[in-house]
């Protein structure tokens, strides 16, 4: 049976991870210091006879006993607002928690998963972002924490796949969302379904045109997964939902899947926000075959469910 450590578990993404390797019959151990993670992720897994939580922060000492065939690197706060407020740990986990977590795949001859992100490119002046776009980023900027963190661990994981010889597989993740987001996470997806829940106005930053494109977690998780499982990829794969929308767009699709007229409230731009974003999945498609199949009504009506579930 093989064995999988998930760094960031309990996250959003991470969750739903584990639930699908234990699916495939993998047995899971799923590492997080719940900074911006849950318990409540993982209640439906706990009680899996293959699935193991351990609680610590990844930035420190990784030692997991036994065989390790996987090692996949989620680890990392991922909303604005989120890494905004964790700045360093932010930094910490995308440097030394990849490390880390290269390390470990070294030891135990497992290949190693990055999640990397769409950011790595920045405000970008190519749109859509084919993988060979190197980016246009501000290097001590809003955003450079998360950028710069995640450019660095592409680098330093490349590094080991040359040095070392370590199979390492690069996931460019572009927004993603779905089930398990939490309300107040700051990304636009939970503001908007939370605000018109509570009959507020929906908040949108600048003038709302710009774009996003949003990828269903499901979708997301079906091409980590041929990814990871791939025999032989080489350098970075961009795994999102070429589906481009106007962040106004969101918003008005958003009250009318709820049906509800809220309204709109204008605010101002966070700085360095990109104003396009929209991955060119030509890779992932010849690669991996794969691509996106849940539409974004589909997919917003499933997060809706699950929001209506919780305290919005
Ligand atoms: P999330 O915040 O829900 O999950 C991140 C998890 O990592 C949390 O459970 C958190 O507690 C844990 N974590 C953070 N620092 C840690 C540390 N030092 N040690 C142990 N655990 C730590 O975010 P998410 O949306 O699920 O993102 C997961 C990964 O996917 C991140 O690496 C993120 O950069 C990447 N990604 C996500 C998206 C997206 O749209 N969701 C897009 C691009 C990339
Ligand atoms: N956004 C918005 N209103 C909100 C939250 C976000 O208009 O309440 C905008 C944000 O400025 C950005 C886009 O929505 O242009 C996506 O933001 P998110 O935080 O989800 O992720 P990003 O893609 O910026 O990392």
């Amino acid at each position: 049976m093989p064995r999988s450590v998930v760094t960031g578990g309990a996250g959003f993404v991470g969750s739903h991870l584990c639930e699908r390797l234990l699916a495939e019959g993998h047995a899971v151990v799923a590492v997080d210091n719940l900074i911006t993670g849950s318990r409540q992720n993982l209640k439906d897994l706990r009680r899996h006879p293959k699935f193991t939580f351990v609680r610590q922060d990844v930035t420190e000492d990784l030692r997991i006993p036994g065989k390790v065939d996987f090692v996949l690197h989620f680890a990392s706060p991922a909303s604005p607002v989120d890494y905004a407020k964790y700045g360093i740990q932010t930094l910490k986990v995308n440097a030394l928690g990849t490390h880390k977590t290269l390390g470990l795949a070294k030891a135990k001859h497992a290949r190693h998963l990055l999640a990397s992100t769409s950011e790595v490119y920045g405000d970008p002046e190519v749109n859509p972002q084919p993988e060979t776009y190197w980016g246009h980023v501000n290097p001590n900027g809003a955003r450079s924490v998360y950028d710069e963190g995640k450019r660095f661990a592409e680098a330093l994981a490349m590094a080991y796949h040359h040095e070392h010889g370590v199979d390492v597989r690069i996931a460019r993740i572009f927004n993603t969302y779905g089930p398990r987001m939490r309300l107040d996470d700051g990304r636009v997806v939970p503001n908007f379904v939370g605000q018109a829940l509570r009959g507020e106005p929906l908040t949108v930053y600048g003038d709302g045109s710009q774009t996003r494109s949003f990828c269903y977690v499901d979708d997301l998780i079906e091409g980590i997964w041929r990814l990871l499982t791939a025999d032989r990829v080489e350098g970075p794969v961009n795994l999102g939902n070429p589906d481009e929308r106007t962040i106004a767009e969101m918003a008005a699709i958003i009250q009318r899947l709820l049906g509800k007229d809220v309204g709109i409230v204008y605010r101002p731009l966070p700085p360095d926000d990109p104003k396009v974003r929209c991955p060119d999945i030509t890779k992932a498609r010849t690669v991996l075959g794969w691509q996106p199949k849940v539409s974004l009504a589909d997919g917003l009506g499933r997060t809706i469910d699950f929001f209506k579930g919780t305290s919005a």
